[in-house]
């Protein structure tokens, strides 16, 4: 039977980059019937918001879907799409590789790390207060009477939420991911001297959770740390675990380690549904051009074939994009080619081997 797999291409380079991966993941030989939705800046004009209700009812029936990146449009009182979305259907661990890979050039050539990042809550959930509204009064008024803290009459305030509950769920899954995945060490960064009621949180949780997984080495670190050791020796750490912020900073840190966005692909990852997507975003500076990087969008799709339990195509896929990149004959101009989106997708197409019966 096939899987059906929800499809949206996005905005900017997302629907060049989609097309692409639909190309090579259907060239798997894989049954996939594709559901193609729409959502972000297109659809905001149209129907007046970026992310409608049939998209996510679509997203639910088909459980996994894989997206393009989506513009966070301005005003309009519409937050992130992509953040809705993980929201919405409680995708609370996001999963994002780097690796390097022979013949892309970078400083350094033995990285193979996975950032595992809290999707829900943090700075990022989402709970702010504009300076100068009334919401922002009560707040001073509150932390005055609670904390004796007097803010500035002309403060912002972002709130930063962490759980136990939502700790103990995205350190649950990093430890079993090291498992699952043959994996060896978690290391859980983190700022608790400072936040102690929410990093500090994070660490204890990470701390006691760990105790029930004696065979997978955990170590914690200290975020500024974490991320001068990750510029000097980024070959020493194997699966990062952090909380949101950090996670979204990070994992731009290491697709840079390793050849650059163009390359990063990622999961949103929930009990119930999976949303795959590259790290990057709309770039809107080269789009309709035909030049954006499909990889990271493939390398996603990898990912999705992955979680379909087909691990054979999956592998394939992986193996085509590692030997396309290492030959360097196709190239985008990111990293440092001239060839097209198209033709980076024809030539990972044609290079698929697709395992007979008994392969
Ligand atoms: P958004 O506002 O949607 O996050 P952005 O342009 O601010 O978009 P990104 O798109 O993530 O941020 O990336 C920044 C820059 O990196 C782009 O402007 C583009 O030059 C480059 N870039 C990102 N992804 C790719 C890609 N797939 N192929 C080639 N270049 C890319």
């Amino acid at each position: 039977m096939a899987h059906l797999v929800t499809l949206i291409a996005g905005d900017g380079i997302g629907p060049e980059v989609a097309e692409a991966t639909r190309r090579v993941l259907d060239a798997t030989g894989v049954e996939i019937e594709w559901v193609l939705e729409d959502a972000g800046a297109a659809v905001l004009e149209r129907e007046g918001t970026p992310l409608p209700d049939r998209v996510l009812e679509q997203i639910r029936r088909s459980r996994v879907a894989i997206k393009g990146p989506i513009t966070t449009p301005v005003g309009g009182g519409f937050r992130s799409v992509n953040v809705a979305l993980r929201h919405e259907l409680d995708l609370f661990a996001a999963v994002r590789p780097s690796r390097s890979i022979p013949g892309v050039p970078t400083p350094h050539p033995g990285v193979d790390l996975v950032v595992i990042r809290e999707n829900t809550e943090d700075l990022y959930r989402g709970v702010e207060y504009e300076r100068g509204s009334p919401e922002a009064a009560a707040l001073r008024a509150e932390l005055r009477r609670l904390a004796g803290y007097t803010a500035r009459e002309d403060a912002g305030f972002t709130v930063k939420p962490i759980s136990v509950s939502g700790t103990r769920r995205i350190v649950r899954f990093a430890l079993e991911f090291v498992r699952a995945n043959g994996r060896r060490k978690v290391t859980l960064g983190h700022k608790s001297n400072i936040m102690r009621f929410s990093d500090g949180l994070f660490l204890s949780i990470g701390r006691s959770e760990s105790e029930d997984h004696r065979d997978v080495w955990f170590e914690d670190m200290e975020i500024d740390q974490l991320s001068m050791r990750l510029t000097r020796e980024p070959e020493a750490f194997d699966v990062l675990l952090l909380p949101n912020l950090y996670g979204d900073i990070l994992s731009d840190l290491c697709a840079g380690l390793v050849g650059g966005l163009g390359l990063a692909a990622g999961a949103n990852l929930g009990w119930e549904y999976a949303v795959f997507e590259p790290v990057h975003g709309s770039a809107p500076d080269i789009a309709g051009r035909g030049v954006a990087n499909p990889v990271a969008m493939i390398r996603s799709g990898a990912m999705l074939l992955r979680h379909l339990g087909e691990h054979g195509a999956a592998d394939v896929v992986e193996s085509a994009v590692d030997r396309v990149l290492a030959a360097g004959e196709v190239r985008t101009p990111d990293l440092g080619g001239t060839s097209s989106t198209d033709e980076v997708a024809a030539g990972v197409a044609k290079d698929l081997q697709v395992p007979g019966p008994s392969g």
